[in-house]
């Protein structure tokens, strides 16, 4: 079993189980939850190597005991349990393909929500493959996005830098208007009016040969991609970053636009609003980005090697 309905088995609360036995009471708060989502580049399809990696793992493990802080939930695992419980579920399910890797975690049922709650943990996987590599007929689709009507949740109502399952509640409004009205994807505007995220990924946008992003106090997730490409875009490709906020007109004036996101790694974007973004699709310098982080997830850097821990 795959996709949709995960892998075969899944690790919950200590142990491996089949994935449709990790069973819940009703009651269970999962709403109340936090998530983190991970890939593991386990294919060889990205240089030929056989390379087995997690991406960015301590960052991710980071940002999932910080959603856990802001929410008040106490993770019954230190970050290497955490690690080798990731590592079994990998190979107990006998992947051959990418991996999408989502611990989940929520308050278990009937313990008073001002009290210190247990927690549950269950990581569930599933294959997901990548568009990266260079001719990947994916990766050059057409993406049509809008400027959602929906506004990003405010950074006072509930924190969009941590990753809690509430604030997908927005994500999937923008994400069904837009199919509504026929586009790709959504873009949201912070409660100032303006540019914050898309409903699963970041957005950067090409201005004069620089790649620009809003700040993380425009109602962003603290994303581990746009951190990595911000930080390592100027020094390993000699294209250079900037964190600003933007406005609607940066949108459909800009050359090139792209999201980052663990899931949807690089991904250009056609038009938003249907105005046309630049002369050529997908444009240099997101497909320059693209190809450097396909070489980053396989481990064809050195240097950044640091970033890749074997399954
Ligand atoms: N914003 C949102 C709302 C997301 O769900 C994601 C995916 N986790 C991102 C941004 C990108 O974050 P990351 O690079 O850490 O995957």
């Amino acid at each position: 079993m795959s996709g949709f309905n995960g892998a075969k088995y899944c690790w919950m609360n200590g142990s491996v189980v089949a994935t449709d036995r990790a069973l819940v009471s009703a009651m269970e708060p999962i709403h109340l939850g936090i998530f983190e989502g991970i890939k593991a580049y386990l294919e060889g399809d990205l240089g030929g190597r056989g390379y087995q990696n997690i991406f960015a793992w301590s960052q991710h493990v980071n940002r999932l005991f910080r959603s856990a802080q802001v929410n008040g939930l106490v993770i019954p695992y230190s970050k290497d349990q955490l690690l080798e419980a990731v590592k079994t579920t990998i190979k107990v399910n006998e992947f051959t393909g990418n991996v999408y890797i989502q611990p989940r975690i929520w308050p278990k049922a009937g313990i008073p929500r001002n009290m210190q709650p247990e927690s549950h943990v269950v990581i569930p996987t599933w294959e997901m493959s990548t568009i990266l590599g260079v001719g990947n007929p994916n990766y050059k689709k057409q993406r049509r996005f809008n400027v959602s009507s929906w506004r990003r949740i405010a950074t006072d109502a509930l924190p969009p830098q941590a990753k809690s399952w509430a604030n997908y509640g927005n994500s999937g409004l923008a994400e069904r208007e837009s199919k509504r009205l026929g586009f790709d994807g959504a873009i949201l505007l912070d409660n100032r009016g303006y540019v914050s995220e898309s409903t699963g990924a970041c957005i950067m946008l090409v201005k004069d040969g620089t790649v620009v992003t809003p700040p993380v106090t425009a109602s962003i997730l603290e994303s581990v991609t746009r951190d990595y490409l911000l930080k390592y875009l100027p020094l390993d490709i000699e294209i250079p970053t900037e964190i600003r906020d933007l406005t609607r007109l940066d949108l459909y004036a800009c050359e090139e636009a792209f999201l980052c996101g663990t899931g949807g790694e690089v991904t250009p974007i056609t038009s938003i609003d249907d105005i046309k973004l630049g002369d050529n699709y997908p444009g240099p310098i997101t497909t320059r980005i693209h190809e450097y982080y396909s070489r980053v997830v396989s481990g064809d850097i050195e240097k950044r090697r640091n970033w890749l821990t074997p399954v």
